[in-house]
């Protein structure tokens, strides 16, 4: 058995848009994690949705749209996604750290409560 190192664990091997509405990362360690286009926008780390300073939240979640869809996927550089989302809103860099902290599975989620402590500020 082998563990993983952290660059495997946030390293995407695939990256594929789902129609306009989800997209699907098959990570280096065979995990497997699949965003609504929704979830991510309202977890977009943009300077306008999230307070800089504090870490705070300034977007509320309920006014993204909920037939928000994600019009394109770009790779920025080697380490992140950007969107551009059919709201208009697109300065979102989403780093594969990121992505894989906000990955919505049932492990992940139960995972990232007893990981918090490690977050990078
Ligand atoms: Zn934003
Ligand atoms: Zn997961």
């Amino acid at each position: 058995m082998t563990i993983p190192s952290d660059h495997n664990i946030a390293t995407p091997v695939s990256i594929k848009k789902r129609g306009d509405t989800a997209l699907e990362i098959t990570w280096g360690d065979g995990h497997v994690s699949t965003y609504p286009a929704r979830y991510l926008r309202q977890h977009c780390p943009c300077a306008s949705c999230i307070d800089e300073w504090t870490g705070e939240k300034r977007l509320a979640p309920d006014s993204v749209p909920v037939d928000l869809k994600m019009l394109s996927v770009e790779l920025v550089g080697q380490y992140a996604l950007n969107f551009t989302w059919s709201d208009g809103h697109g300065t979102g860099i989403y780093s594969f750290q990121t992505l894989r902290r906000l990955c919505p599975c049932d492990q992940c989620r139960g995972a990232s409560m007893t990981e918090r402590s490690d977050e990078p500020a």
